[in-house]
């Protein structure tokens, strides 16, 4: 951290703030500039320290020079980490998951899993528990939708995802998935997020609707910080004043992301656009924005689906996406 002390800050004042952070273990340097001092303070900042420096008598500002998310960072890491889901191996390859937004019957999974394999999907998805707007909207199937996702996945010698959106539930929803999926609305759950840290499940990190891109890598340092490496982080699309678009895709993040962090990042066209017309556009722009792969709804019938019809394609369309996107071998 720097601290920026007042033009007006005696040198009895500069002692004294730099006493106060010797106290607290930090090392302080003051360098005396023509009309100002600063501070440079050494040690682990919290966000609490940064917003007290700020009030202390005669600080101009407190600006933070490290970072405070370590463990996703490239400098912990420098080398892209590759996160194994089965015989997947995302960061490594190009990888695509399909699958409909929600585990409806036996039949729409087995149907999917088969055409979204036979297109060159890698991984297989579906929500059991699902997070919605209103409480009187389709929940999900819970424990037999996880049956027919894994079932479905089986068959077809797909891995699976799916989202678990309360700490009580992970452990069924790890009996059942191989990978778990924290949505946009939970992303900053923070029990939810350590609760999956003690998992050595793949994890499946969506950006919240409104969060920044540090709050999204400060969520996945939740998770690693619990002994969890294996996180995917997922740009999902944020809010935005664009009402012609469910989410606005956030292509900066992707990249930004990519150079921040070596945990790979996937991109989600579906919920993003929230338009099935926009889903091959998007799809290419992540791509061609460093993405490591998609996540891409895929319905039988889409106009008839439970949840997010609007944006899901049926098996031709993804069938030509996957054909125009030319991912290449193994995907
Ligand atoms: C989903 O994947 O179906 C979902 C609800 O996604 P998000 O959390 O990104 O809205
Ligand atoms: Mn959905």
């Amino acid at each position: 951290m720097i601290i920026v002390m007042k033009p007006e800050a005696s040198s009895v004042e500069i002692k004294e703030v730099c006493s106060k952070l010797e106290t607290l273990s930090f090392s302080c340097h003051v360098i005396h500039g023509v009309n100002q001092s600063v501070i440079g303070v050494v040690g682990t900042i919290t966000d609490e320290l940064l917003e007290q420096a700020q009030l202390w008598p005669k600080v101009e500002k407190a600006i933070r020079v490290g970072k405070p998310y370590k463990l996703v960072s490239r400098e912990c890491q420098p080398e892209g980490s590759v996160v194994k889901v089965g015989s997947v191996s995302i960061g490594k390859e190009k990888v695509v998951i399909a699958g409909p937004c929600a585990v409806e019957t036996e039949d729409q999974m087995l149907k999917t899993a088969e055409a979204v394999k036979k297109a060159g999907a890698n991984m297989l998805r579906g929500g059991a528990f699902k997070p919605r707007t209103s409480p009187y909207a389709f929940q999900g199937l819970k424990t037999k939708g996880l049956e027919l996702l894994s079932e479905a996945g089986r068959a077809y010698g797909l891995p699976v995802v799916t989202e678990v959106v309360d700490p009580r539930d992970v452990e069924i929803v790890a009996q059942y998935a191989d990978m778990l999926q924290i949505g946009a609305r939970n992303m900053q759950n923070f029990s939810l997020l350590k609760e999956v840290g003690l998992t050595r499940k793949p994890i499946l990190l969506k950006r919240g609707l409104s969060s920044t891109i540090q709050e999204w890598l400060m969520a996945a340092e939740y998770i690693l910080a619990e002994g969890n490496s294996q996180v995917v982080l997922c740009e999902r699309g944020i809010r935005t004043f664009e009402p012609w678009t469910r989410n606005t895709l956030d292509i900066s993040a992707i990249a930004l992301a990519k150079e921040t962090s070596h945990l790979p990042v996937l991109a989600d066209p579906s919920h993003a656009s929230g338009k099935r017309s926009l889903v091959e556009p998007l799809a290419k722009a992540a791509l061609a924005a460093g993405a490591d792969g998609l996540i891409i709804e895929v319905h039988p019938n889409p106009d008839g689906a439970l949840s997010d019809g609007p944006q899901s394609l049926n098996f031709e369309e993804f069938e030509r996406l996957m054909a125009r996107l030319n991912l290449g071998e193994g995907v």
